[in-house]
């Protein structure tokens, strides 16, 4: 079939293989120019197949050469509709993993449930023994819990309605939006589907199976943020999500002294989990166009292969603040970085759109996400939707 973008507003409901296929080997490429570290030598990576957790397993790859084991929710191609992002993607990383002879599985199936957490490590104990590394990178909008309720997350502040400038990504208009404030059944159902009851859950399942090595690491994904963005990023219901999950970290290191769990907190990127938070989008295209002119943007792959090579594994352990978290926003927060994004903030209408913000910039990497807008690749020749992953547990 011929493939072509169909966006609505954040979200492009096809994807293109060979140019999903082209955006993993592009990472890979620039993870192995950085060179091998002393780290992982076999990893599970939960929520395995887009964004920062697919850059981490392609690290954990290119830069420790470690076998992986995935989880992620994908659906595969069917009929008239392509399989999604992620689904292309990880057949892709399993091709360049078995090229160069090293294991690659990937569980497809809600992270959140008790059987997958099982069916991880059944795999576990029979093809890898242990593992030693334990990426945490899901991104979910519900949840079903162990006792079988499902939570629901949103996006919303948690005191007063916050209206702030915001990106129509129907159109890059700057426009005003309107977030209303959580309930506190909203608020705790953020927390029980992004904070860190899960991340904790899979540590003590994989813990009590002794499928652990001895001090091994488990790293979870955190953002906070310009103070700009706090109420409705830091201080809203994500946000109070987030500061569960680094609780969720003392918590895991309190509960397994053998265990060490860190917080990394990252860069705020496009991805698709990302482009759906209210005003973030404006905040993100200002804050490329500032980042980029200084010369210190970075995308997810180079984030995770900075994080590997200099944040977390290094001669004298994880390089972290007096929080204990690494700070991989360590670029974005920079107050030169901040000021101008501030007075780009101010200035900004529809006639400036592009003078202040990287419109380009956001959609090119919104594009790539999906396999689009690669040159090398001709959007106008049919292909074949449909991709097997070799070594897919379903
Ligand atoms: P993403 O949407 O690109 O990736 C989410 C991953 O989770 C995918 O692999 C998906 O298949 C998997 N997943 C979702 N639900 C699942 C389920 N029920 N079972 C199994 N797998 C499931 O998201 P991302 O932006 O890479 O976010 C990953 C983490 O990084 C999140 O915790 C996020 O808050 C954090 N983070 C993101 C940013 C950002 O700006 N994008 C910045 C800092 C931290």
């Amino acid at each position: 079939m011929i493939i072509e973008p169909k966006v609505r507003e954040y979200i492009c409901t096809t994807a293109h293989p060979q140019g999903c296929a082209e955006s993993v080997r592009n990472q890979a490429d620039y993870a192995c120019k950085q060179g091998m570290v002393n780290g992982t030598k076999k990893a599970l990576i939960i929520g395995c197949s887009t964004g920062y957790g697919l850059a981490s397993r392609i690290c954990a790859l290119e830069n420790c050469g470690a076998d992986t084991l995935g989880i992620m929710f994908e659906r595969q191609a069917n009929g008239r509709r392509t399989a999604t992002p992620g689904w292309y993607n990880t057949a892709e990383f399993h091709r360049l993993a078995s090229g160069k002879g090293v294991y690659a599985k990937t569980i497809n199936g809600d992270a959140f449930s008790k059987e997958i957490k099982e069916k991880a490590i059944e795999l576990i104990k029979q093809d890898l023994g242990k593992v030693d590394l334990v990426v945490y990178s899901l991104a979910a909008p519900r949840r079903t819990d162990a006792e079988g309720k499902t939570w629901s997350s949103c996006l919303k502040t948690t005191d007063e309605p916050f209206t702030e400038k915001s990106l129509d990504l129907r159109n890059n208009e700057i426009t005003e939006k309107t977030v209303e404030p959580a309930t506190e059944e909203e608020v705790l159902s953020t927390v029980k589907v992004m904070g860190g009851e899960d991340w904790a859950d899979w540590i003590d399942a994989l813990k009590a199976a002794d499928v652990l090595t001895e001090n091994a690491v488990t790293v979870a994904y955190s953002y906070i943020g310009p103070e700009l963005t706090y109420p409705i990023y830091y201080h809203g219901t994500i946000g109070t999500a987030k500061q569960h999950l680094q609780k969720t970290m003392s918590e895991i290191n309190q509960a397994h002294p053998d265990v060490r769990a860190v917080i990394s907190v990252n860069k705020g990127l496009v991805t698709q989990a990302s482009a759906a938070i209210p005003v973030v989008p404006l905040y993100f295209a200002i804050l490329y166009k500032v980042m980029k002119r200084a010369g210190n943007h970075e995308n997810c792959i180079q984030q995770i292969a900075r994080l590997f090579t200099q944040k977390l594994y290094t001669p004298e352990g994880f390089r972290t603040d007096e929080n204990g978290f690494i700070r991989m926003d360590d670029y974005e927060l920079l107050p030169e970085i901040q000021e101008e994004v501030k007075k780009c903030w101010k200035a900004v209408t529809t006639d400036t759109v592009n003078q202040y913000c990287d419109i380009d910039g956001y959609w090119e990497d919104f594009y790539h996400m999906f396999g689009f807008h690669y040159s090398d690749i001709d959007y106008t020749q049919d292909v074949d939707a449909n991709v097997e992953i070799n070594g897919i547990v379903m």
